[in-house]
């Protein structure tokens, strides 16, 4: 059976459907992104599943889970603003987050020792003030915070949007790290991220799951690519010779270059190169321009 299994997943708030008929199902030792524009419903997934919200109508089922439903001991949660006691040295918030986990006080130290090595902030990083900490030191506070109590897995909604590139960066080797030791499930707006960390895709529009997989998979099967070809001159000419290709979907002609699409790019490169060949053609340039990921969940969204 999967970890978790998420059935008609529908939350409206008053007459607002915010996530409308999810479902999806989540297999141990994964990492999965949840991608989406802002308001597409990811952080009312994942407070849902965390336990913070109530679904209007649909089940949440974790592998496992006990008779009394109590899935506490099974995720760690980390909001997308989390808020820390900034007085305390992060060393005292752990210890405080694992007593309130129900470790006991030596349990908790013990553990807290463990995560601060994990995060970085062993040594003297561990005894200064939260409110000293930058942002980076903050999330990855966090996400000790959230798994001090070993869950099976980890939901984090939008862990490294608001970092900057170092930030960022330690954030999602930590995220690389955690990855064997338990499942993770993260949201976030930027396509570079979840492909950087995550196994698979789940991509919310208004709602609504639209695609899912992996990025392989999904690259395979909606990114488009454009070949530009140049020539020095008689534009026209090339332009209906290539036009004729079986290949070839459509052309635009831009001063004196060709941009040609097609679906099977590869082919249509080989065509293109061959006749140029044999007919000896005046090529200035010749380049593959491949669709951003950012196209390609456009390409998703408006299909
Ligand atoms: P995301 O995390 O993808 O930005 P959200 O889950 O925060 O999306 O929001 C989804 C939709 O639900 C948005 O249109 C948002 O305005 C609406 N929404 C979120 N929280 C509330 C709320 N407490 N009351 C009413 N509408 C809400």
């Amino acid at each position: 059976m999967s970890l978790l299994n998420v059935q008609n997943l529908t939350k409206k708030y008053k007459n607002k459907t915010a996530v409308h008929n999810v479902s999806f199902s989540f297999q141990s030792g994964k990492c999965i992104a949840l991608i989406g524009p802002n308001g597409a419903g990811k952080t009312t997934i994942l407070r849902t599943l965390a336990g913070l919200l109530k679904p209007s109508s649909g089940t949440i089922q974790f592998e496992d889970e006990g008779a009394n439903h109590d899935i506490r001991q099974y995720i760690g949660y980390l909001p997308q603003f989390p808020v820390f006691h900034s007085w305390m040295t992060g060393r005292e918030f752990l210890i405080h987050s694992g007593e309130l986990a129900h470790l006991s006080k030596e349990e908790s130290k013990q553990r807290t020792e463990e995560l601060l090595i994990k995060i970085g902030l062993s040594d003297e990083a561990g005894n200064e003030r939260i409110s000293r900490y930058s942002g980076g030191m903050k999330q990855r506070l966090g996400i000790a915070q959230a798994i001090i109590h070993k869950p099976k897995l980890l939901i984090l909604d939008e862990p490294v949007s608001s970092l900057d590139p170092i930030g960022r960066r330690q954030v999602l080797l930590l995220m690389e790290e955690l990855k064997n030791e338990m499942s993770i499930l993260f949201s976030t707006h930027i396509l570079t991220d979840a492909d950087e960390v995550s196994d698979e895709l789940l991509l919310l529009h208004n709602g609504e799951i639209v695609e899912s997989g992996s990025m392989d998979a999904l690259r395979q099967k909606y990114q488009t690519a454009q070949i530009e070809v140049g020539f020095e001159n008689d534009l026209e000419k090339y332009a209906e010779k290539i036009n004729a290709l079986p290949e070839v979907d459509t052309i635009q002609v831009e001063r004196n270059i060709l941009h040609v699409n097609a679906t099977d790019i590869s082919l249509t490169r080989q065509k293109i190169l061959e006749v140029a060949s044999d007919e000896n053609w005046p090529l200035t340039t010749f380049h593959i321009n491949r669709a951003s990921l950012e196209d390609m969940f456009m390409r998703v969204v408006n299909n």
